[in-house]
């Protein structure tokens, strides 16, 4: 399978979505933000300034993060997806060039295109598994869990992520707009951009993602 990325504005189901082809196509779902929460649960100095710039819906300093990724990424040996990576066209040059440093190759951008109300009724109304990290939807049967928070995977109780407030949503949905939305035309002019447009349910977003990827 070839890699990919995929761009979206926060709580837009990419994660879901990632889970979903890395079930059924064997992909490594390498999320930035996953990663940056587990340097938090490390408690380390590190971890302490990264803590701060999620609870002000803040972005990372791009070299931080890009360390970070660049790690995760040297030990992988199968096809991956980037969730949440790169963000901004400082990231994209990084990338670049870290993608020639370790020999891999990114051919498919998939933008999933959601509204913001969509998004923020996502972010307002999820949980996740403080251990596997899975998402769920409090308010749909289709990503609910199948004992009420509880994780499907891990059978503890789910938590709500400290940033998927009102307020911070917003400040998140902003950062986006501004700065990850300019992507698309840098992807689109180099031919490797996809465009999914919302569909009523997470399975038929999969099967247009299913058809890009194929
Ligand atoms: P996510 O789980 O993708 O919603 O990311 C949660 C938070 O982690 C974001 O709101 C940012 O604060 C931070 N973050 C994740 N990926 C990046 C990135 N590529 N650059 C900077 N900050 C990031």
């Amino acid at each position: 399978m070839k890699n990919l990325i995929f761009i979206a504005p926060p709580a837009s189901g990419k994660g879901t979505q990632s889970n979903l082809l890395a079930n059924k196509y064997n992909y490594e779902h390498i999320s930035t933000g996953d990663l940056l929460r587990k340097e938090i649960d490390l408690k380390t100095k590190l971890g302490l300034i990264i803590k701060d710039n999620l609870s002000k819906g803040e972005q990372v300093s791009d070299n931080i993060i890009s360390k970070i990724l660049e790690n995760r990424l040297t030990s992988i040996k199968k096809s991956f997806i980037l969730d949440g990576y790169p963000r901004n066209i400082t990231q994209v040059k990084i990338l670049e060039k870290m993608l020639k440093r370790l020999n891999k190759k990114i051919e498919i951008i998939i933008y999933l295109n959601v509204s913001k109300a969509e998004a923020s009724n996502r972010a307002l109304n999820r949980l996740i598994c403080p251990i596997c990290n899975k998402t769920y939807q409090k308010n749909t049967d289709i990503v609910k869990p199948k004992v009420e928070g509880m994780c499907d995977i891990c059978n503890i109780a789910l938590v709500k992520r400290t940033d998927d407030t009102k307020e911070t949503f917003n400040l998140r949905y902003q950062n986006f707009i501004e700065k990850t939305k300019p992507l698309l035309d840098y992807y689109q002019n180099k031919g490797m951009l996809h465009i999914i447009n919302k569909t009523k349910t997470p399975s038929e977003t999969f099967s247009e993602i299913e058809k890009v990827i194929k």
